[in-house]
């Protein structure tokens, strides 16, 4: 299968290219399908498997038919991972007039205060760094339009040093909204998360 299969359009598709990028890997050719129909998404898999471009690809077509509010929200437990990925969505979205955010520790929560106060399109984020906004003002991120939670490296941002952050985040999001977790590992808590979606969460196995 080619992206365009996929349900990709065209103006993704030439963003891939132009990245040489061809053929979907098979994270992207099981999940992509699944996140245009609006299911949510359990993905086991390992950094270099293609999963940030297979929940990207995605979202940023959503993303170009409604682009209002803070669209999606992408959790990831370091500021490493979180540069990396804003970096994937910004690469693949030059289609888009992208308006993202890094929240990240160790950066100047004014500024991106400022930021999130303007509505990026994209957040991402480390779990702790976005409670402490959530904590500095209730009105400080406005997650009412939010349709894609994702959470990346799901097994570490469920282990016991972000539980409680992501218990916080968790109570400001919409529950209307699509789940996607990635995990390299499945584990109890990952399976008892709760999903949103009427519909059962789609489950991709490596
Ligand atoms: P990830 O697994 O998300 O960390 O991605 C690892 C790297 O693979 C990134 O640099 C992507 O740009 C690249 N990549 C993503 N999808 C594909 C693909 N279908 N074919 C070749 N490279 C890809």
């Amino acid at each position: 299968k080619s992206f365009a299969d996929l349900g990709l359009n065209a103006w993704l598709v030439d963003a891939l290219n132009a990245l040489s990028i061809r053929a979907p890997s098979k994270i992207q050719t099981a999940c992509v399908g699944p996140i245009l129909n609006g299911q949510d998404v359990i993905g086991s898999a390992k950094t270099g498997s293609g999963k940030t471009a297979a929940f990207a690809l995605p979202i940023l077509q959503k993303l170009a038919e409604d682009p209002y509010g803070v669209f999606a929200l992408v959790l990831t437990p370091t500021r490493e991972l979180a540069f990396q990925i804003a970096e994937q969505f910004r690469i693949l979205g030059t289609g888009v007039n992208l308006k993202q955010s890094i929240v990240v520790g160790g950066l100047d929560m004014m500024t991106q205060a400022l930021e999130l106060s303007k509505r990026p399109h994209i957040v991402v984020a480390t779990p702790g760094r976005l409670v402490d906004h959530i904590n500095s003002s209730p009105n400080a991120v406005n997650f009412k339009r939010l349709k894609f939670l994702v959470l990346d490296e799901a097994d570490r941002l469920l282990d016991d040093n972000f539980a409680d952050d992501l218990e916080v985040i968790l109570e400001h999001m919409p529950k209307r909204r699509q789940t996607l977790l990635f995990s390299a590992t499945m584990t109890p808590e990952i399976s008892a998360l709760q999903f949103s979606a009427d519909a059962k969460p789609f489950v991709y196995e490596c």
